[in-house]
């Protein structure tokens, strides 16, 4: 039995021994969660206001959650996609009933999610020669070579050439310049609803509507990104509600399992026969313990509401930092929608973060200047005051000049 009692410079030091460096790791063990609410090993206490990176919309330790998986462990976790997997159909069934008319493919991540998709893209569009997708920049799809590839952000990119060739990038929310991108050798346009790790850009209201509009019209595919934005954390289960529109294929993963790696390629009905039997395959994708995590999750967002309550909490954290936010000089911007906040600021982020952690408020900087805020979709708005009482004067605290 694994007691996992090594002591905070002892794990920080064999971590630094064994694991591959790929990670600028903060120096705090997390043992143990209860909603909004994570312990660390020396047994202080934390407001989590990152989720696992939009990952554990219904926090920690839900009862339901816990009870399914439980009981799914002592029955099945893995047989293999060459036989039938209840959960995994009735997963697909409740994402089909909830979003638009289709079929699903699972794997288990985000990035595999978006490489299903690119290349369902590629086989449908390879008879008229179509091939190319058009992507945004500042986007990110994944850190696979393909999904790298289709990411509009040089910085991810540039130590590992050969891309994928067949990407072309416009900047976002800018419609003329897509207009100009697509030609006729263009398959797809990719998007996030609202861009994620590019800094939680929200786009204009009407240009998903027009972007659209516009690949009707072109004969190309959409396709959506909604990893980071859907299951509930915008507000709405997932963020093209918002628009008015539906996608040809979306793609999801981070909340879909509240913690348990699933990716899922959703494909509207007119494409969802494109893969075929031997096109692709993920061993692990949608098995019983990952789609039972998948369905249930699904089921506690709408049988607790949380997709309306997360549009509600989204308000009044949005509110309330602007408030505690007036007048100071360092602040240059606030957004949100739903439970996908972003607060930029004109100095580097990474110095609140820490500050914040020492506080016991956990958050996150993306692109250097933008902290994020995307607490569990159980928040309350007395947690979200504690937040607030937390960062205000942090914020406070630092001056233009410290950069
Ligand atoms: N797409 C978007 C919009 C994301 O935000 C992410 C991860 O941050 C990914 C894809 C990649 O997901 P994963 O890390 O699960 O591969």
């Amino acid at each position: 039995m694994n007691e996992f009692v090594t002591k905070l410079e002892e794990l920080i030091a064999l971590g630094e021994k064994y694991l591959v460096p790929t990670y600028r790791r903060l120096p705090v063990a997390f043992v143990k969660g209860a909603g909004c609410w994570l312990e660390d090993s020396l047994g202080r206490k934390y407001l989590d206001f990152l989720s696992g990176i939009a990952v554990n919309n219904l926090g920690y330790a839900h009862p339901k959650f816990v009870a399914a998986l439980k009981d799914q462990i002592e029955k099945l976790i893995h047989t293999s996609n060459l036989y039938q997997i209840e959960p995994q159909a009735r997963l697909a069934e409740i994402l089909i009933k909830h979003s638009f008319p289709g079929k699903v493919f699972f794997s288990n991540s985000g990035a595999e999610a978006n490489e299903a998709a690119i290349k369902l893209v590629r086989k449908w569009g390879q008879p008229q020669g179509r091939s190319k997708i058009i992507t945004a920049l500042q986007s990110f799809h994944g850190r696979t070579l393909t999904t790298i590839s289709a990411t509009g952000q040089p910085k991810y990119q540039k130590s590992f050439t050969p891309l994928t060739p067949g990407f072309a990038y416009v900047p976002y929310d800018n419609l003329t310049a897509l207009g100009e991108a697509i030609d006729k050798e263009t398959a797809a346009v990719m998007l996030e609803v609202v861009q994620g790790e590019g800094g939680y850009n929200i786009p204009h209201s009407d240009y998903l509507r027009m972007v659209r509009q516009l690949c009707n019209e072109r004969g190309v595919l959409l396709v959506l990104d909604e990893v980071q934005t859907g299951i509930g954390r915008t507000g709405k289960l997932f963020a093209y509600e918002h628009t008015g529109i539906t996608p040809d294929v979306m793609t999801l993963a981070k909340g879909l399992g509240n913690g348990v790696p699933i990716g899922a390629t959703v494909v509207a009905e007119a494409y969802a026969d494109v893969l075929q039997p031997g096109d692709h395959a993920a061993t692990f994708g949608g098995n019983f313990l990952s789609s039972r995590a998948a369905l249930t999750t699904i089921e506690i967002i709408l049988s607790e509401n949380l997709c309306a309550l997360a549009a509600s909490r989204g308000e009044y954290l949005l509110k309330g930092l602007k408030r505690e936010t007036e007048g100071l000089p360092i602040i240059k911007d606030i957004k949100g929608l739903g439970l996908m906040v972003r607060l930029e600021l004109n100095v580097p982020g990474q110095q609140v973060v820490d500050a914040c952690l020492e506080r016991g408020l956990i958050l996150n900087c993306i692109q250097g200047n933008v902290l994020r805020f995307i607490p569990p979709l159980i928040v309350t708005n007395d947690e979200i005051d504690q937040a607030l009482a937390i960062l205000k004067p942090v914020l406070e605290g630092v001056r233009p000049d410290e950069t």
